[in-house]
């Protein structure tokens, strides 16, 4: 016989050999498919390699030879995926964060409960590393389960968004870390001493909860980005433990993809990490902003329309607002009808913009607007002095001069999107609420903003129309 036919016909009646090559496969997916989530281009798919990479991991787990029952694994099947639809179908596009802050959760608590379960069944046979590794996961698995449902309730608004702060929260906090290390450092030296592994548990929970509260609802995608990285450490962790590739592999990338992207937020910020995890941004607020005096101008469609329409060219920036209005398409629909007069038309996307990374660019894609028309800030912010109209979606705090001017501002070094350099800017909000960071923003008192009030969407759909019959 042939060594391919050989090898095929050893893989087909050898389980796990089935089983390590589709995790390969799986492995090699969900590489690819990070690297196609690094650019809105290949965005979607690199989203579909990586469903593909889970179906194969899925796929190939069922090929497990220590199966003995598939009762359980099929309900869990349909049970996942009842609520995986679930939440497709029903979680609009602007509660998406908190979504992710669930399934977060749900990673979280499954590595937990996976690690929990080892330890009771194995924990006196296995060798210091294992013991070492699931110790590592059950408490990471632990703190990030209750740190995301804080995460989830805050940005839900179950529960108060503002950073909870009280006297002697940080030597609590550090107090209670250490219990946690400490129980850990005991049940690796006595197996046998379950309640320090019990109380490493519970002491994860309670830290997870502690960690998360004194931050405020504007950080939350910073935590939630390291919470992610957490749960992917504790799914590596759960690979050494179970001595599953797949775990360690796809744990590993989980773990180091979140941890940079949150030095990325941080860094689009201009903040570090320490400060975003025990700074209480947000705790202050209502701050008037320097040069937020004196009265905003308002304009109504027509004269916008009138603007737009005799305008060589246009800028939109989009912010959370446009998430909320759902009004990608309504942009796309005016971008159309003024680039039909021959309007040159761009788009800023600033890089925390929304409320979670690519918030935008999902958005955008969405409505088919052409990746060539999205400029980063860095690109987008030489152009403004050369545009006509700055058209400013539902953004506010990354459009805020303060950033720039003002040293005592709680966002000042954050970069922003300096449409206050344009020519004109139209600023389109539904009325004097604020931006996330809770901050007065001086662009609206700016002789040369004009403020187009109501909810985008519709604001948006009414230009269009009437920059047709201009
Ligand atoms: P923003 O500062 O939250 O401002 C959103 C604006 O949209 C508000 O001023 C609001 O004013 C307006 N708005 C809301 N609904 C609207 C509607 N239906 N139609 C028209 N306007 C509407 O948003 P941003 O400029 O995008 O800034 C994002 C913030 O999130 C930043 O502070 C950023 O640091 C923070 N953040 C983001 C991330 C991320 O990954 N994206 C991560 C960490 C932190 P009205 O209420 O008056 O309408």
């Amino acid at each position: 016989m042939d060594p391919v036919t050989q090898t095929v016909q050893h893989a087909l009646q050898s389980p796990n050999y089935i089983l390590e090559f589709t995790y390969l496969v799986a492995s090699i997916l969900f590489v690819f498919g990070l690297k196609g989530l690094s650019h809105p281009d290949s965005a979607r798919r690199g989203m579909f390699l990586a469903m593909g990479g889970m179906a194969a991991a899925i796929i190939g787990t069922l090929f497990h030879r220590d199966i003995q029952f598939y009762g359980w694994i099929i309900a869990g099947l349909i049970l996942g995926s009842i609520v995986g639809a679930a939440f497709a179908i029903w979680v609009p596009m602007t509660a998406m964060p908190q979504r992710t802050a669930l399934s977060h959760a749900f990673g979280a608590i499954a590595a937990a409960l996976v690690g929990i379960a080892e330890f009771t069944m194995h924990a006196q046979t296995m060798s210091l590393f294992t013991r070492s590794a699931l110790g590592l996961e059950v408490m990471l698995g632990s703190l990030t389960t209750t740190g995301s449902l804080i995460a989830c309730g805050k940005l839900q608004g179950i529960i108060r968004g503002t950073p909870v702060q009280f006297k002697g929260q940080q030597i609590l906090n550090l107090l209670i870390f250490l219990g946690m290390v400490g129980c850990f450092g005991y049940s690796l030296y006595d197996p046998s001493a379950t309640y320090f592994f019990y109380g490493m548990v519970a002491l994860g929970f309670l830290f997870g909860v502690m960690l998360v509260i004194p931050i405020g609802s504007a950080d939350m995608p910073v935590v939630m980005s390291l919470l992610n990285s957490y749960a992917g450490l504790s799914s590596a962790a759960t690979g050494f433990v179970l001595g599953n590739n797949i775990l360690i592999i796809a744990g590993t990338l989980d773990g180091f993809s979140g941890f940079i992207l949150s030095i990325l937020m941080c860094k689009a910020m201009n903040r570090s990490i320490t400060n975003v995890l025990f700074g209480g941004f947000g705790a202050v607020h209502h701050e008037a902003g320097a040069g937020a005096t004196g009265e905003m101008r308002e304009i109504s469609l027509d004269d916008a329309a009138v603007r737009l329409a005799y305008a060589n060219k246009v800028v939109f920036v989009p912010g959370y607002g446009l998430a909320t209005a759902q009004a990608q398409h309504a942009v796309r629909d005016l971008a159309n009808a003024l680039e039909e007069r021959g309007i040159t038309v761009k788009y800023g996307i600033h890089p925390v913009a929304g409320r979670m990374p690519g918030h935008m660019n999902v958005l955008l894609a969405e409505a088919n607007v052409p990746y060539g028309e999205l400029y980063e800030m860095d690109q987008i912010n030489p152009e403004f002095p050369t545009t006509d109209v700055a058209v400013v979606v539902g953004a506010n705090d990354v459009v805020n001069p303060d950033a720039r001017d003002n040293p005592n501002s709680p966002i000042a070094g954050m970069p922003i999107l300096e449409v206050d350099k344009a020519k004109s800017v139209i600023v389109l909000k539904r009325g004097q609420g604020r931006g996330f960071s809770g901050l007065e923003n001086p662009l609206f008192f700016k002789p040369v903003t004009s403020m187009l009030y109501g909810d985008a969407k519709s604001s948006l759909a009414q230009l269009a129309q009437l920059v047709k019959n201009v």
